[in-house]
């Protein structure tokens, strides 16, 4: 191979690095770049490498490729020996990627929409990585983080404002529970920046590379899955004070529970945990916010129980 640069299929040839050769060979196999499905196709021959190299791979690994495109990525990954389970949603772009990677046996193609086909996939994988659409990036990256299985190692490309809000802290306008759900999950690293000139079609924004690598001491995949709905909960009434959101939150999770008696047990574990029930839960550190989250998920499986 040649490090990505130019590949083949039947006639057509396709040099990644040249938004010319991209689109020729997109009008030959009849296709087209769709806006709606985020695609801007990695044009910078030199981020490729820098996006393989933070991925960490070695020879035999199973790696998940989210949104292949026409296969930039793909290809650097292949000629690095791993096994690579691309997802991708345009059928266009299956076609080719079959046509240029299925006679390589450690290429697989899963065709559809990856938030659906994601939770066939049996066997997990070591890495996962993916130039992601902008507008549904944070939909995949939770719902990979509330998978059964965590891979060592994920490298994400996206919007450089959605990474900002993936890795700030608590208290700044940025701080989400998307923020507070990967700090918790993941350490997470923005590695780089991206200009919009490394893409064509060329974004409105620059992007960035992000690295979540999961805590050695992770939840359960169904403690992460309810911990995403109780932050996702907290942060959707961010102007209530604390005290009233979790009052909300446990009045719906157990609807039988009396008021008084929420109000009682919720002073009690506020009080211990040491946290103001008037302050607003977008001050609380990810620490923090599980603490609360484990007691409260402790007191309504035992008055669940009785
Ligand atoms: N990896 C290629 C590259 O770097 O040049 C293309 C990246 S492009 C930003 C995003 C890719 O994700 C497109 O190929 C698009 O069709 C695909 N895609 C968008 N939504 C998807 C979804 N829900 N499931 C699977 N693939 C999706």
């Amino acid at each position: 191979m040649n490090g990505g640069l130019t590949i083949s299929m039947s006639q057509n040839e396709i040099n990644y690095d040249s938004p010319a050769s991209i689109q020729a060979f997109l009008v030959q196999n009849g296709l087209a770049v769709s806006k709606r499905l985020g695609q801007n196709f990695l044009i910078d021959r030199s981020v490729r490498s820098r996006i393989v190299k933070a991925l960490e791979v070695e020879e035999g690994m199973h790696v998940w490729e989210i949104g292949p495109g026409i296969g930039a990525m793909t290809t650097l990954l292949l000629d690095e020996g791993v096994r690579l389970s691309a997802f991708e949603i345009d059928y266009g772009f299956v076609r080719v990627l079959e046509g240029l990677f299925s006679a390589n046996e450690n290429f697989s193609i899963i065709k559809g929409d990856v938030l659906k086909t994601l939770c066939s996939q049996k066997e997990p994988p070591e890495r996962i990585f993916g130039n992601l659409p902008y507008n549904s990036a944070f939909a995949i990256i939770s719902y990979i983080l509330e998978m059964e299985f965590l891979p060592q190692r994920m490298i994400f490309t996206l919007q450089k404002e959605a990474a900002q809000r993936m890795v700030a802290g608590p208290g700044t306008k940025d701080y989400s529970s998307l923020s507070v759900f990967c700090a918790s999950v993941c350490d997470v690293r923005i590695l780089f920046d991206i200009g919009s000139s490394a893409f064509w079609p060329r974004p409105r924004v620059t992007s960035s590379v992000v690295q979540l690598i999961p805590k050695k001491k992770s939840m359960s995949a169904s403690e992460r899955k309810d911990f995403s709905d109780f932050v996702r909960a907290v942060f959707s009434s961010r102007r209530k004070t604390l005290r009233n959101t979790l009052r909300f939150w446990m009045k719906q999770r157990s609807p039988s529970l009396r008021e008084e008696e929420i109000d009682t047990r919720l002073r009690a574990i506020l009080e211990e945990l040491l946290i103001d029930p008037s302050i607003r839960a977008e001050v609380l550190t990810p620490d923090e916010l599980f603490a609360v989250y484990r007691q409260l998920h402790a007191l309504l499986a035992s008055s669940t129980s009785c």
